[in-house]
């Protein structure tokens, strides 16, 4: 359970409430089917096992269930080549630069202190809302939707203050913690036998590593593998030097596969979503024990004309891309 937890939640088992648990699970099919999808069935059809609970995969196993829906996939179905953040530039771009401010961070958001009161069909046509920024500039607005997670909504002043309400839930979302690391390495090696790359783990500071390579425009291949430090693993992690992860990682991949060519990559790229200020970790936010039955309704109740969006709230997908969309 630990370890399903770690996958899906990025957070040991004890952080994580049990009613947030399977809100979760039940939007995948169920608490056996994501242990199943995860770690059980993976089990009986492991190609190998280089150390105890180590679940190496062979071809067409646990990451394609994971990615494919039609067979009971937990998430991930779609692939976005040269990375997720193409998502966003084509949608600024559409958009017009005279729409999106970029390196402009919301610190303080007014409203009206009547806002519980006040009659929204009758001022409709008003700007009463003021989003102030860390550059300083001054936006006026009918409303505001908030789609950061609770811990980064904290961030931001408002006035009037949040309800306690709403201030108890953002202190009691915690964010996964995560490193992200690509290891580059001159041939695939892990694809020989039968293995795929991917591989789950509750025995290595690599938790979850799967098989990143990709074709470049130009016909090139790049032959990667992505593993993640996650949960505690990250927190432990975080403090050392990035040539320390590197060879955490590479030694991780070396035990897994049996292979030493894991030691020797042509390139290593990390980056820590735990010390990242915009985003204080990741997958999401999870409810701390005892959260969503006290004060779990503030996730979604609007607070007069600001609302509340975001991986957080979506009733489908959480925790991924498509929750919030
Ligand atoms: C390591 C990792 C791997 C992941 N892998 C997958 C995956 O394979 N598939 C998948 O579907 N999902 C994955 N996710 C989850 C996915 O990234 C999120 O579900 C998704 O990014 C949520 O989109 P969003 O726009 O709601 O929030 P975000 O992408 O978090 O965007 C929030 C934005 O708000 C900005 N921001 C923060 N504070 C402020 C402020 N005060 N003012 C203005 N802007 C602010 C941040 O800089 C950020 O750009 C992963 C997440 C992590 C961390």
């Amino acid at each position: 359970m630990d370890l399903v937890c770690h996958t899906i939640f990025y957070s040991a088992s004890d952080r994580v409430s049990f009613l947030h648990f399977l809100r979760t699970v039940g939007q995948v099919g169920g608490a056996v089917q994501t242990y199943e999808s995860l770690v059980a069935r993976e089990r009986e059809s492991s190609s190998t096992m280089n150390s105890n609970n180590v679940v190496l995969t062979n071809q067409n196993t646990m990451y394609d269930r994971l990615i494919d829906r039609a067979t009971g996939g937990l998430a991930e179905q779609l692939y976005i080549r040269n990375g997720a953040t193409q998502l966003l530039q084509r949608m600024a771009n559409e958009l017009g630069t005279a729409r999106v401010r970029l390196n402009s961070a919301v610190m303080r958001i007014e409203q009206p202190n009547d806002y519980e009161t006040e009659d929204l069909s009758s001022t409709f046509d008003q700007y009463p809302v003021t989003v102030e920024t860390l550059d300083n500039v001054r936006l006026r607005c009918k409303f505001v939707v908030l789609t950061v997670p609770p811990p980064l909504a904290a961030r931001i002043h408002t006035e009037p203050p949040m309800p306690a309400s709403r201030d108890i839930l953002c202190q009691s979302m915690v964010c996964g913690a995560a490193i992200k690391t690509i290891t580059v390495y001159s041939e695939p090696f892990w694809r020989e036998g039968s293995a795929s790359g991917s591989f789950l783990s509750s025995n290595t500071d690599v938790r979850w590593a799967f098989d990143a390579s990709e074709t470049l425009d130009s016909g090139e291949c790049v032959y990667a593998l992505a593993g993640l430090f996650i949960g505690n693993g990250a927190l432990h992690w975080s403090d050392y030097t990035s040539e320390e992860r590197r060879q955490a990682v590479c030694s991780a991949y070396a035990r897994v596969f049996g292979d030493e060519r894991a030691n020797t990559p042509l390139a290593y790229f990390e980056h820590d979503w735990s010390v990242d200020g915009w985003s204080r970790g990741g997958l999401v936010a999870s409810a701390m024990p005892g959260t969503l039955t006290t004060v779990g309704e503030a996730l979604f109740r609007p607070i007069g004309r600001l609302h509340f969006a975001g991986p957080e709230t979506a009733i489908a997908s959480y925790n991924y891309f498509e929750g919030p969309s």
